[in-house]
């Protein structure tokens, strides 16, 4: 049967000829890859994403919260967690605590093992002039000479934080904003009173920098490109008074016999040299003006050129006599 099959078989030829037009010479291969992201844990994403220390904080919060329920489970107690329940300000502290101790624990690792092990840091430590300290909780902390002071603990002994990490940014930010935006000496009084930032002022100054609302606030204002100065202000050789504005002011209140009158002053001030001259007028009404106008020209001569503050009506209306500048 076997010998019948493989008669009946034709022969194939797998031989295929180079010159052979169906046969494509070149293959593209395009590959794409994404990254999962799975170097980074889930705090680190959180320290990235979040923008401001209250929002951390509180997702944290949530963090411990399924942890805990986590532990409940596998130690298979009765009593549940309810995930959507209010957060409440001992879970924000702890989760504070938590934070600052993660960003402790990647910063000053190596100070913290030298203080577990020999309770001493290395003298080619940054933070041997600090006589750090861990705090019961866990914290690295500055062990200062204020142990005998009768101030808060945390006080006594402010908490270390990193000069470069985003979570040291995000606590001087809300503080800055907890404090209506103040500058940076007051930014860094609020610090002190529970962290110690190594080398605050700097960073102080960079978040300070970086806030949109105090930017918007403190720029300069532009000023405004003056044009160029009239003729009468820049021409030498008239006499004085040539060009002349004219404004009133008062009321001043004089003493005429018993009773109290009120009377205003007139300004005539040349526009080339700003001599002054003053009229007194009783009243402001258009004739009073335009007598004082008469006795102005009396006395200094007639102006080629009156520039008047037109926001007086009676300066209008004795504006508009055609007689005025005769
Ligand atoms: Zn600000």
């Amino acid at each position: 049967m076997s010998g019948r099959r493989d008669r009946a078989r034709p022969a194939v030829n797998n031989d295929v000829s180079a010159e052979d037009p169906e046969v494509k010479r070149t293959a593209q291969i395009y590959l794409s890859s994404l990254a999962t992201g799975e170097s980074e844990n889930i705090i680190d994403r959180m320290i990235r994403r979040r923008s401001s220390w209250s929002i951390l904080k509180r997702d944290v919060c949530y963090v411990l919260r399924m942890k805990l329920k986590l532990l409940l489970l596998a130690k298979k107690e009765t009593e549940s967690i309810d995930m959507k329940a209010l957060i409440t300000v001992s879970e924000l502290r702890a989760a504070e605590i938590e934070l600052v101790k993660y960003v402790e624990r990647q910063t000053f690792s190596e100070e913290y093992e030298s203080l577990r092990t020999n309770g001493c840091v290395k003298k080619s430590s940054s933070l041997r002039y600090l006589d750090p300290v861990v705090l019961p909780n866990g914290l690295l902390a500055v062990g200062g000479r204020l142990k005998r002071a009768s101030i808060a603990e945390h006080c006594k002994h402010p908490v270390i934080l990193p000069r470069r990490h985003r979570v040291t940014n995000l606590i001087v930010n809300h503080c800055h904003e907890m404090a209506a935006h103040s500058g940076r000496e007051y930014v860094l009084l609020l610090l002190q009173k529970k962290y110690w930032i190594v080398g605050a002022r700097a960073v102080i100054r960079h978040v300070l920098k970086n806030c949109a609302f105090c930017r918007r606030y403190n720029v300069k204002p532009l000023q405004q490109k003056m044009s160029d100065l009239p003729s009468a202000r820049v021409t030498a050789g008239n006499p004085p008074f040539t060009s002349v504005g004219v404004d009133l002011f008062g009321p001043f209140e004089v003493k005429q016999g018993r009773s109290l009158r009120k009377r205003y002053g007139v300004v005539f001030v040349c526009l080339a040299i700003k001599a002054v001259h003053i009229e007194i007028v009783h009243s402001m009404d258009t004739d009073a003006f335009l007598n004082a106008m008469q006795r102005f020209m009396c006395r200094r001569g007639q102006p080629t050129e009156m520039v008047m503050v037109m926001v007086n009506v009676n300066l209008y209306s004795a504006s508009s006599q055609k007689s005025l500048m005769r």
